[in-house]
């Protein structure tokens, strides 16, 4: 949509001596004076104005438009949302960016009153559309997003590369990142049972790391940017080195893991990962203002500032990977911690078993040693969530710390998760990529994936349109008081039908690609059209796995929040995981036909007798293998239920994750 009051903005700015300039702006942005939508300055255009936003901000209305599949309204709604939020946090545009993409992942900015504009006459309610490209498909999108870049690093290298070079580096860079998810996924997916105690369990890390060193200035970007689909690489096993007992061993590569930058990078840029911490450590003044802060896995220490930011008396953070806890300990003195900021290196366990049991509970003694003192702390904040919530059993090391540490009553955050399951269709499998390549098809390959995907869980991203029935909570654990014992379990059987809010999510997806799923790049041209049959049963090839954690009312009464790792939510660098039936399941969506002829015959639930629902019932547990001491057992067991409450075969199956 254009605004026909820019003719005279454009008028006075561009048209001159530049008259190339001037058409090329006129054909590409509209000229008009837009504040930014979180700080005082100006800027010439809407959307420059929304650029900015994206690359200074993490603001990026084009992929907040597409993750939570806004509207028109939506869209007018997210924008003086974003104003208000800067509003409230006029002096820290940062903070109000943050605020504002944690309120829209949470839907704070569907309230009516966002639908009136917050800045009289403000361009950008205007012109968004361009920007986000509303009308476009998505090849288009990406064309249009590709020229975008081509056209900065064209800026940026004096021009010297014309657009076509360019493009054509870009879409190599992109090809390499795929290959690399694609990679990852495939050792994630397919490796085979007797391999597995060899195999690191989760690549990624090890294979792209810039590793960390004492003292060293953290690595941005470079050659090991992360793929798009990043995965991160926790609780890695690889061979046991000689004369190390294989707990120890699997610690070594397990710290070994976090003394890369890039897997610290991953994490980092997980924006729903990082504002949600964030609006908790930063925005909950009753929680953290005042007080004493344990950050448990502190990482580069990017909590713990946050908890300094946020007012924190003193802040302690531990970490039992040397190289970058010593990271974790330049960052807080170079931002001006160094007062408020301890960081002690040292597996948690081991330093609570020499913890001072006595003395000072105030634990103000900088001095590394005295500084864990029983019951001393307000807070206890840390991200410990692994694939599947549990995997790498981190949350047994927040448990000791919690109950050693933190004072009777005491905060944690975030203070509850909740893991949810949904089934999957074949739009979120690898399979689509395989039906036609080049004009191709390759069966043989899509039989030996099928094959290889029930044999372990795979983590990969889901989208929403790929689920194909409702979600169910199937499990909800209170993180200030659940005990190591109770991450064992049986979460509540949960009855899956078809979806209710009109999407079937198997539709013909052009953009389904193997791996990723993304469509970046690549075939996304498809020869091959099925036939979705409106009425008819959709297929569910599987179970997707999430979770989700809440930063509730109980300690962030100001400020409180969700971080949801759900496909239905911008994706997480957790992905989603997934278990795969070994036979898809024919599942009837509301009001529709059975069958063709609606004649039935076979198993409940294959394509011949669709099935009315799918009783679900997962279970966890932690690995009992010393070698694999922080990998996770996934038992699932279902059933297809027909129309009348019959019940098909019960099956249970085991997925390590
Ligand atoms: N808090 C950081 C890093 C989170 S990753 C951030 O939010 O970006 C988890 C961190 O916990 C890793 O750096 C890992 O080395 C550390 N960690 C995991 N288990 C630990 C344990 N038992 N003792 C000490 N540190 C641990």
């Amino acid at each position: 949509m254009s605004d026909s009051g820019s003719e005279d903005a454009r008028d006075l700015d561009l048209v001159g001596e530049e008259g190339d300039f001037a058409d090329w702006e006129e054909e590409h942005e509209e000229a008009r004076p837009t504040r930014c939508l979180f700080s005082s300055e100006t800027h010439p255009s809407p959307d420059a104005a929304l650029r900015h936003a994206a690359q200074a901000f993490g603001f990026d209305l084009r992929a907040l438009y597409r993750q939570h599949d806004m509207d028109f309204y939506a869209a007018m709604q997210c924008l003086n949302f974003a104003r208000a939020c800067a509003q409230e946090h006029a002096s820290d545009p940062a903070a109000a960016a943050a605020a504002a993409v944690a309120g829209i992942a949470r839907g704070a900015h569907r309230d009516e009153k966002y639908l009136s504009p917050a800045l009289e006459d403000d361009p950008v309610l205007f012109d968004w559309e361009d920007f986000v490209g509303v009308g476009m498909d998505a090849d288009a999108l990406e064309d249009d997003q590709a020229a975008e870049q081509a056209a900065k690093r064209a800026q940026e290298g004096g021009g010297s590369e014309d657009d076509a070079s360019v493009t054509a580096r870009l879409r190599a860079e992109v090809e390499t990142l795929r290959l690399r998810v694609l990679e990852m996924s495939q050792r994630l997916g397919e490796t085979p049972e007797d391999e597995m105690d060899d195999a690191p369990a989760n690549v990624g890390a090890l294979a792209l790391g810039q590793r960390a060193s004492s003292g060293d200035a953290p690595e941005k970007g470079g050659a090991n940017e992360k793929p798009k689909a990043p995965l991160r690489p926790r609780g890695a096993t690889e061979p046991k080195p000689a004369g190390k007992s294989a707990s120890q061993a699997v610690d070594e590569n397990y710290f070994g893991s976090y003394s890369y930058f890039d897997i610290h990078r991953v994490m980092l840029d997980d924006v729903a990962r990082t504002a949600a911490y964030r609006v908790a450590l930063e925005q909950n003044p009753s929680c953290v203002k005042g007080k004493r802060v344990l950050d448990i896995g502190c990482g580069t220490g990017i909590l713990s500032m946050f908890a300094a930011r946020g007012g924190a008396k003193k802040v302690v953070g531990v970490d039992g990977a040397a190289d970058i806890a010593a990271v974790a300990r330049a960052n807080a003195e170079h931002n001006g911690f160094r007062d408020v900021i301890t960081v002690v290196q040292g597996k948690v366990e081991e330093l609570l078993k020499k913890a001072d049991v006595g003395g000072d509970e105030s634990g103000d003694d900088v001095n590394n040693e005295n500084v864990l003192r029983k019951h001393s702390f307000d807070v206890l904040v840390s991200e410990w969530m692994g694939y599947a919530l549990l995997f790498e059993s981190m949350f047994d090391t927040v448990i000791e710390a919690r109950d050693f540490l933190l004072k009777p009553g005491g905060a944690i955050l975030p203070d509850v998760a909740t893991l949810h399951v949904a089934g999957f269709g074949r739009n979120a499998t690898s399979l689509p990529f395989w039906d036609d390549v080049y004009g191709f098809e390759m069966p043989c390959v899509q039989k030996s994936l099928s094959e290889d995907a029930v044999k372990t869980a795979i983590v990969a991203p889901v989208k929403g349109a790929h689920v194909v029935t409702d979600s169910a909570e199937i499990k909800r654990l209170d993180l200030a008081s659940v005990t190591a014992k109770e991450l064992d379990f049986t979460a509540r059987e949960v009855v899956l039908a078809a979806r209710t809010d009109g999407i079937r999510g198997d539709e013909v997806d052009a953009s389904v690609t193997a791996g990723a799923g993304e469509g970046a790049m690549g075939l996304t041209q498809r020869s091959v059209v099925v036939d979705v049959d409106a009425g008819g049963p959709v297929t569910v090839h599987g179970i997707v796995l999430w979770f989700d954690t809440l930063f509730s009312e109980r300690f962030s009464a100001e400020t409180p929040g969700v971080l949801s790792t759900s496909p239905h939510e911008r994706q997480t660098h957790w992905a989603q995981t997934m278990l795969h039936f070994p036979e898809p399941i024919s599942l009837c969506v509301p009001n529709g036909s059975k069958t063709a002829n609606n004649e039935t015959s076979g198993a409940l639930g294959a394509s011949s007798n669709p099935c009315a629902s799918i009783k679900v019932r997962v279970g966890m547990a932690k690995c009992a293998e010393e070698e694999r001491v922080r990998g996770l057992d996934v038992s699932l067991e279902y059933v297809c239920v027909g129309a009348g409450g019959e019940e098909g075969e019960r099956k249970a199956r085991m997925y390590r994750v």
